[in-house]
């Protein structure tokens, strides 16, 4: 793959892992802690506007079953509420008491005949029916058969915080269906049926978004600010206006007594006798919420992720940064907007996604640009060392041509030391092109240009030339230097770099040892491995000096104090070049004892050969 390709996969792999994580961080509690609270945040400050709401709850307070003999006596209390609340003729009454258990004693029996003639009497009527383990909780069939419709009265509570956000519209226990008392209440105060579709609900003109699924259907509550006017079950008839042609929502608000106290969004507790009036309201004033579903708010995380990758990628600088404000900005801010267009989106899922893929594709391009530069720094750097090496080393054959043609020049010398001269033009004008040929292959080698060539050549070959070539320069510091073992066997790559490798060491050799010491060269072969040592009793090297030798330019103080001149480069391409070659190094040296340089390379002998011609 190209590095440009390779580069993009990178960064789009960055930016997906960056999808990926803050996807996961925005279904944690955490995460569902602060979508709470920016849905109730902004619930509280979206203006409702007042209109006169189209219900009233009569509640069963403290006072009324303080002053009517408490609990024991709900169902008298609950006849007289609806023998006053049918004379203020309202639409319609839900109860939202459960009416289940029927009383054994005389007295209950009278209790009960009360509220049964009562419930008869009142017109509209909506009885409340509570989901227990077994199935449903009906009001039992004395009291049942007054009614026009039994709706649940099973509020929906978040498992973590108990705030009743929605209502569950439709309940199944035991297959039997149950709509919620509030929309049984909302059915017949319009007089409409209720057509369902798979999305929604629909009553007379009302659609109600409450989609089918695995909670039932789930319906937004809408709590009005003022609250639901409620009057006492005691004073019905002396507010006996307020309930005409109002759906009445009959229940207990007793904090004492009450089955079901809830909070709603403002964190105020509320009666579930409330709830359902509240969310009657929603419904009556057709003002819903709906919920954004999981695709929605995965398309609008990977809206911001695609953003973020593009505005790094291709704006510049601090255009990108304020590209990725912006699109944090927005992924803050487009939940409330859009709650406002009566969509609720989490706000958590895709302000994560935005935040972590801005700073994902900000740190990418960060360090990438960063590696770039220093990849052109260095490569500069290399390119100028190179250089510098190039020339440094061009100028001892250069010397000796120049030298030796002005001296033919300027003198008359006799023939055989004119031959003698040419010969050396001759042979340094050859060196001078194998280094910058060797220059040139190395520099290929090194950017991975260079197909190396593939010669069978005699290791001992290679021995020999680099000996006969140092021998001059070591006799003028009078190093002596011996070929300790026959080298055998034929090495497979390119003569010419491994060459230039091996005399490497022999310089550094001579180089770094003083005058009057010696150098050995042993060859010593084991199966497929040939080790060429080069051992001096130079200036040598101390540990830490050893771990950087191969490092190019590097120069040990040691080295640079001996006054021998040199770039440091050397022995960095010697190790390209053993490697290139399927070999290695080996180093030991001590301070001020002396350097044993060791190549280690694959070498074909002829007893293997002819060892494996015999076999064959
Ligand atoms: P150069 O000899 O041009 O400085 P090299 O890459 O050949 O560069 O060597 C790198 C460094 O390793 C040398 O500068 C020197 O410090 C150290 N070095 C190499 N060979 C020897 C040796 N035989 N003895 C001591 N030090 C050595």
């Amino acid at each position: 793959m190209t590095e440009p390709g390779r580069r993009t996969w990178l960064y789009i792999g960055v930016l997906s892992g960056c999808f990926v994580i803050a996807t996961l961080a925005g279904w944690t509690t955490l995460a569902k802690r602060i979508d709470h609270y920016a849905y109730d945040l902004t619930t509280a400050i979206t203006p409702v506007t007042d209109y006169g709401s189209d219900s009233i709850v009569v509640a069963i307070d403290e006072e009324t079953l303080r002053q009517r003999g408490g609990m024991r006596k709900i169902r008298t209390i609950l006849a007289e509420a609806l023998e006053q609340i049918s004379a203020a003729q309202p639409k319609a009454v839900a109860v939202d008491v459960i009416l289940a258990d029927g009383g054994t004693g005389a007295s209950d029996q009278s209790e009960d005949a009360r509220l049964e003639a009562a419930l008869h009497d009142t017109k509209n009527l909506i009885l409340s029916c509570d989901l227990v383990p077994s199935g449903w909780e009906d009001p039992l069939p004395l009291f049942a058969s007054a009614a026009a419709a039994i709706g649940h009265a099973h509020s929906e509570v978040d498992r973590l915080d108990g705030v009743s956000r929605a209502l569950s519209l439709e309940e199944t226990a035991n297959h039997q269906r149950r709509w919620a008392l509030a929309l049984e209440a909302f059915r017949i105060s319009r007089g409409q049926p209720i057509t369902e579709s798979p999305e929604d609900l629909q009553v007379g003109e009302v659609t109600i978004p409450a989609p089918l699924g695995a909670s039932g259907r789930p319906m937004l509550i809408r709590y009005l600010p003022s609250g639901i006017t409620t009057v006492s079950a005691l004073r019905v008839s002396q507010n006996a206006l307020a309930l005409k042609d109002k759906t009445v929502f009959l229940g207990i608000t007793a904090l004492s007594a009450a089955r079901d106290r809830l909070l709603n969004p403002d964190g105020i507790n509320i009666a579930g006798v409330e709830v359902h009036a509240h969310a009657f309201e929603t419904m009556a004033r057709g003002n819903f919420l709906r919920s954004a579903g999981n695709l929605s708010t995965l398309g609008l995380s990977i809206l911001f992720t695609i953003a973020a990758g593009l505005a790094f990628a291709f704006l510049p600088g601090w255009m990108a940064y304020a590209a990725a404000l912006a699109i944090i900005i927005t992924a803050m801010t487009v939940p409330f907007y859009l709650f406002w267009q009566g969509l609720v989106f989490p706000l958590s899922g895709p302000a994560f996604v935005a935040w972590l893929s801005c700073s994902g594709a900000a740190t990418y391009q960060h360090f990438f640009v960063r590696r770039q530069l220093r990849r052109s720094e260095s490569e500069k750097s290399r390119y100028q060392q190179a250089i510098h090496w190039a020339a440094h080393e061009m100028r001892t054959p250069l010397t000796a041509i120049q030298g030796s043609s002005e001296i033919m020049t300027n003198y008359s010398l006799p023939e055989a030391k004119q031959k003698q001269l040419s010969e050396m033009i001759n042979s340094e004008s050859k060196r001078l092109a194998r280094l910058i040929q060797t220059f040139l292959d190395v520099e290929r080698l090194a950017e991975g240009h260079m197909e190396m060539k593939r010669e069978v050549f005699p290791a001992a070959g290679v021995v020999n030339t680099c000996l006969r070539r140092v021998e001059p320069l070591a006799s003028r510091k009078t190093i002596t230097i011996s070929l300790d073992t026959p080298v055998e066997g034929t090495l497979t790559g390119d003569r010419e770099l491994m060459e230039y490798a091996f005399y490497n060491l022999l310089t550094n050799a001579v180089k770094y040892s003083p005058a009057g010491t010696h150098v050995s060269i042993t060859a010593s072969a084991r199966g497929d491995a040939l080790r060429l040592a080069v051992r001096d009793e130079g200036i040598g090297m101390d540990a830490k000096e050893l771990k950087n030798i191969f490092r190019k330019f590097y120069r040990t103080q040691r080295a640079e104090q001996s006054g021998e001149v040199g770039t440091g480069i050397g022995l960095s391409i010697v190790e390209q070049i053993v490697t290139h070659h399927g070999g290695r190094m080996e180093v030991s040296s001590e301070p001020g004892k002396g350097s044993c340089f060791t190549m280690i390379l694959k070498v074909k002998l002829q007893r293997n050969i002819v060892a494996e011609t015999i076999d064959r």
